[in-house]
């Protein structure tokens, strides 16, 4: 038989090898970003548009290349990192594997200019798909630029594997971030379709997290400082009280380059144990410096997975130090966080017997009599009870009055209404502070109280957005929301959605803030930045949805805003809720397709007994 085995042309290998080191653009950030840092660069710029689709460019001010090496960089392989096996063990560079030009230039359409010191005039190379189509030299400042263009532009299932522009940018973001962070002595700028997202000065280490993650960040972070034969240790932990429930800011930087490491991860979740609760994540921004024969960096293409030799010692050694500095900034325990408080007794009720209820029969009673004096008067505390989240105006013009009405058309088929029994009156009670149980025709009903709420929210937005007349509430004081970067390129895309639900918000000439001067009717005014902040988390890393319309926005509104299962709730609350679920055009499920309410109906209570 002929011999089948051949070598690969290396532009197929470099397309192959390109597979693991470009997943995305912000694979590519990360490799143009951490060459401009290797070539010792002070200020580095990157500049992308599209969300890195249609281009990326690092420019720095770093060492350049000569023509020779302009050339050489782009061969697999090739790199003036390392020489020797032996210098995997010592390295002091982010790049070594001299493969990631490479890569880079079989999928995507690339254009170097670079200059060194030495030379008076430099090299612009246009390489497209691993082939040279252009090399002249070119007057142009020292250091390197190095555009992207057309990613996986020969690779159309790559290339259509890609998220929306939104999700990219925020990965690349996440990859800026990674390398700005551990190189707060470089200036940094960073420019996203002709806008600026960030400009950071060379600074400390604290000062660049919080020119990153905003000035609220500065006096929630504790120091940590560890020195061991193992390992030195810097860097901050958040306090416990700013945790959040998302994963939220999370870093590990090990010998200078950003790491994932679950094992360190939980390490440092053990010392926040008892500081907070078990469904809180820490936030962390932590370095750790260790010899450089004792890592080995080279077990991933991407290198953000390492490995250390003594893992166990610097489980253990950094457990202690998060712990000790959690300690000594007195950080005191939240003791028996489980404990609900609405749970306690009232001081005065606390020796008294129970009494039986009072069951008082008001015959007339018809909770669906337009005018009926309790309807009104749920109207009324029903807005209470939920903190007027929602309130239910009797204005015959507000999108809620159509919801009344398909509740009253709708109610005797389900309530027993006209039924003089005590078993018409649909009293309502609350068990578990997550259900409301009440009677109907036939069967025993329990609601979910959060569901409930989600689906009556639900609906109500969708008419708002749908009519275009809601009402907003200018406030007295325009509350000023400080927002990140990153926020801050979510939120312009939510802005439009939000303005027609009643908000008026603009953003701030500053640009790191946002001014809200009037919110919804149907919203307290008290947790707006919460709110605020709150919904862009929800968009982070799902950009797609903030262009899918309406019925994805009234579906955040509705779960961001339902009232909680834990909340007690006021009967008139209760039946408010009851009334208005069953006003909805789909009371059955929630917005999210769970159920509101089951029944048991009066045979199988009867079953039971036999
Ligand atoms: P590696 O970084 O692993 O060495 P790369 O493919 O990323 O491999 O780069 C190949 C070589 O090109 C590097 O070793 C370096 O000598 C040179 N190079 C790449 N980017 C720059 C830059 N921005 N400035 C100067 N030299 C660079
Ligand atoms: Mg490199």
């Amino acid at each position: 038989m002929a011999d089948v085995i051949h070598l690969l042309p290396d532009h197929v290998a470099n397309q192959i090898a390109a597979g693991e080191v470009v997943q995305r653009p912000a694979s590519v950030v990360k490799e143009l970003l951490e060459n401009a840092i290797d070539a010792g660069a002070s200020h580095i710029k990157l500049i992308v548009k599209d969300g890195g689709k249609t281009l990326v460019q690092v420019v720095d001010d770093g060492s350049g290349m000569s023509v020779t090496d302009a050339r050489l960089s782009f061969e697999r392989h090739a790199t003036s990192k390392i020489d020797r096996a032996e210098d995997l063990y010592n390295l002091q560079t982010k790049g070594f594997r001299g493969e990631a030009l490479a890569s880079i230039a079989a999928i995507a359409h690339v254009d170097m200019q670079t200059r060194t010191a030495h030379d008076e005039v430099g090299t612009q190379l246009k390489i497209e798909g691993s082939e040279v189509v252009a090399q002249e030299a070119s007057v142009s400042p020292k250091g390197t630029s190095i555009s992207v263009k057309n990613l996986f532009f020969n690779i159309p299932a790559r290339r259509n594997f890609l998220k929306s522009d939104q999700v990219e940018l925020r990965h690349i973001t996440d990859e800026f971030h990674r390398v700005a962070l551990i190189h707060p002595n470089t200036a940094f700028a960073y420019y996203n379709n002709g806008g600026e997202l960030f400009n950071l000065p060379k600074e400390s280490f604290r000062q660049r997290i919080v020119h990153i993650f905003g000035s609220k960040m500065n006096e929630r972070l504790v120091p940590v400082e560890e020195q061991t034969e193992v390992v030195k240790i810097s860097g901050f932990v958040v306090k416990p009280e700013f945790a959040k429930k998302s994963r939220g800011e999370q870093f590990f930087f090990a010998n200078g380059r950003f790491i994932k490491s679950s094992y360190l991860h939980h390490s440092v979740v053990a010392a926040f144990e008892g500081l907070m609760r078990s469904e809180m994540k820490p936030a962390y921004f932590l370095r750790l410096d260790v010899n450089p024969t004792s890592i080995d960096i080279n077990i991933h293409p991407t290198k953000t997975e390492v490995k250390f030799d003594d893992e166990h010692a610097l489980y253990a050694i950094l457990k202690a130090a998060v712990k000790h500095s959690l300690g000594q900034f007195n950080i005191t325990p939240v003791l028996d966080f489980d404990h609900d408080q609405n749970l306690d007794t009232p001081y005065n009720f606390q020796n008294k017997q129970a009494i039986s209820p009072r069951i008082t029969v008001d015959s007339n009673f018809n909770p669906f009599e337009p005018n009926s004096p309790v309807r009104n008067q749920y109207k009324k505390e029903s807005a209470k009870g939920w903190e007027n989240m929602f309130e239910i105006s009797g204005n015959g013009n507000d999108n809620f009055s159509s919801v009344q009405f398909e509740s009253e058309t709708e109610a005797p088929e389900i309530f027993e209404t006209n039924d003089q029994t005590l078993d018409s009156n649909p009293a309502t009670f609350q068990l578990q502070r997550k259900y409301i149980v009440t009677k109907i025709k036939s069967a025993l009903l329990v609601i979910n109280q959060n569901r409930a709420h989600q689906r009556v929210l639900y609906e109500h937005f969708l008419r708002s957005f749908d009519q275009g007349n809601v009402l907003s509430q200018e406030l007295l004081f325009p509350t000023e929301i400080e927002l990140t970067a990153t926020e801050m390129t979510i939120f312009t895309g939510l802005l439009p959605n939000l303005n027609a639900l009643g908000f008026q918000i603009e953003k701030t000439k500053k640009g790191n803030s946002v001014i809200v001067r009037a919110i919804p009717h149907s919203l307290t005014e008290t947790n707006i930045a919460d709110f605020i902040q709150g919904y862009i988390r929800e968009f982070e890393y799902e950009g797609q949805k903030v262009h899918s319309g309406h019925d994805h926005m009234a579906k955040s509104l509705s779960k961001t805003l339902a009232i909680k299962n834990g909340q007690l709730l006021e009967t008139e609350a209760q039946m408010a809720l009851v009334n208005d679920l069953f006003g909805c055009a789909e009371p059955k499920l929630s917005p999210f397709k769970k159920l509101t309410y089951i029944t048991l109906q009066d045979n199988e209570i009867e079953n039971k007994f036999l």
